[in-house]
This record gives structure tokens, sequence and C-alpha cells, in this order.
């Protein structure tokens, strides 16, 4: 009775034992980005799954019946915490009680990570687009791999990763630092770029909070037409999880006024590009952004 209640609770199925007729484990990722890095560093021993596809608002995602049953089947399950999977939440830590559930956000310090209010509440989630947090994050992950599913991480290949991000951190240094700083402004419908801002020295103005559940008024959109009229900004950025409704009300805007913004392009901001896209990888990801931002700021 007790099993049924409980089973009842966590509402995500408790009839199937752990991927059940499988040999090979299987991990189980909330975002593409996240089964990236856990396929990098993990070996065919196990089964990497991705509950959100490409351009997949990770904000707004909520499990269909498929994802609830391959989370309920699942070994491990890797989220990244930090309220960017907002509608998982409650079934995550459910899920806690009884399967390994790795929540990336806890790799990181309170003096690391940023957050979208003065009191230090509301952690900001994207903490990808700071590529040296993110090989603190492929260091934390590997540590809790190796912990839980020593037969199919492999410590090689953590080590060759990092240092693929070492390499990649300092291409993206280089290659902002290389755009005026005064041109150095990116403009976005929704504010997932600060850790990139920091890390890169670029200032960072989202349209939306850190969250795309946050609505946004004809104020906010005056007032960004406003800035970015005084400060002669020549783009703004559509990201490809967004609706690009809200940056085209912007260039509108400018318009409207005399001053023509150009759309700068599309970033991959919380999701992974499709197969052919050029950002099917975190690092592939990582370049067509900033070749895209470059390309318009410069
Ligand atoms: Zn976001």
């Amino acid at each position: 009775m007790r099993y049924l209640l409980f089973c009842l609770i966590i509402s995500v199925g408790c009839t199937s034992a752990p991927n059940e007729g499988s040999q090979k484990l299987k991990i189980v990722c909330t975002t593409g980005i996240i089964a990236d890095a856990v396929s990098e560093i993990t070996n065919d021993s196990c089964i990497v799954i991705s509950l959100m596809g490409p351009g997949t608002d990770p904000h707004l995602f909520k499990p269909t019946k498929e994802s609830l049953d391959d989370m309920a089947s699942a070994d491990i399950i890797v989220s990244n915490g930090l309220h960017l999977e907002g509608r998982m939440q409650d079934i995550l830590h459910k899920l806690e009680r009884t399967k390994k559930v790795i929540f990336l956000g806890e790799a990181l310090d309170s003096e690391t990570k940023l957050y979208g209010d003065e009191a230090k509440k509301i952690p900001d989630p994207h903490i990808w687009f700071d590529v040296e947090i993110w090989k603190t994050v492929i260091t934390y992950l590997g540590d809790e791999l190796l912990q839980v599913a020593p037969e199919c991480t492999d410590p090689e290949r953590i080590i060759a990763y990092t240092t693929q991000l070492e390499d990649l951190d300092i291409w993206v240094s280089e290659e902002m630092s290389s755009i005026p700083e005064p041109q150095r402004v990116l403009i976005t419908a929704h504010d997932a770029f600060s850790y990139f801002g920091r890390a890169y020295n670029t200032e960072v103005i989202g349209l939306q909070g850190i969250s795309t559940m946050a609505e946004y008024g004809i104020r906010d959109v005056t007032n960004l037409v406003d800035l970015v009229i005084s400060r002669e900004i020549k783009a703004a950025f559509v990201e490809t999880s967004v609706s690009s409704r809200s940056i085209e009300a912007v260039i509108a805007g400018c318009k409207d006024r005399g001053y023509n913004v150009k759309e700068g392009g599309s970033l991959y901001s919380d999701a992974l590009g499709g197969k052919d896209s050029g950002a099917a990888t975190y690092i592939d990801m990582v370049k067509t952004n900033v070749s895209t931002i470059k390309k318009a700021l410069k």
C-alpha cells in the first residue's frame, strides 16, 4: 500500500524497473546541451537521451507522456537546475527519491552564479555561456558520473573535452575583443547571455528577464527602442528557442523613428541547433553564435 501511494505521489510511473531489458545504462538529460556534454565524456556502454530537441525552450517545456516514461525508466537523470527547467522542478526533485538526479547548477558556488534579482534569490540558469564555467560544470558532471556510472564514464575523455573547452574559451575571448568596445552590445529577446557578457566583457540587454515565462510590455519595447537609438546600436538578435516577435517589435519601433537597426541573425541561446545547422554540439553552437555576433556588430 505504501508503495502504491508512493507511485501515485510521484506520478511518473513505478511499474518498470530502471531501464528494464537493456544492458546499457540509460542517462536521460533534460536539454540537448546537457546531453551533448554527457555524450562527450562517456563511452558507448550507456545510452544518452535528451528530452528536449533543437529549438525547444526549456523554461516553458512541459514533459510529454514520452518524456515522463523516459525519466521513469532512466538510471540517471542529468538536469541544469537553477530553475531552467521551470515546469519540471517538482518532478525532478520527486525522482531524486528513487534514482540519481544530477543538478549541474550545484557545481557553482554563490559567488560564481549570477542572479536575476537584487536579493539573489533567483539564480540565472544560463551557466553554459561562460565556457570556463561550463568547464567547471563538466568536471563536476564527470566526478558525479564516475561515482554512479564508472563503467561508462571515461576519465581520459573528460580531460580531452575540458582541454577543448579551455581552447574554446580563449578563442571566444579573442573573437569578442576584436569587436570595438562601444559596439560590443548584445540586444536579445531574453536575458540568456549575462554569463557570456561577464566573461567576455560584453554588455547584454534582454527584453524579457532570465526566464521566457516573464511577460514583457509595450513600455519595455519603447525603453529598448530609446536605448538602441541613443547608443546607435547596429544590430539586435533573435533566438532560436524564443519567438522572434519581441525583437521584431524593437526593430520596427526603431524604424518608425527613422533609425535602422538590423536583425543580427539567430543566436542559439537555450537549445542546440539541428543536425545540419552548424550548432548541433555545444562547441559548434558557441562558435556559431560568436561568429554571428561578430559579423553583425563589428
Ligand atoms: Zn533562457
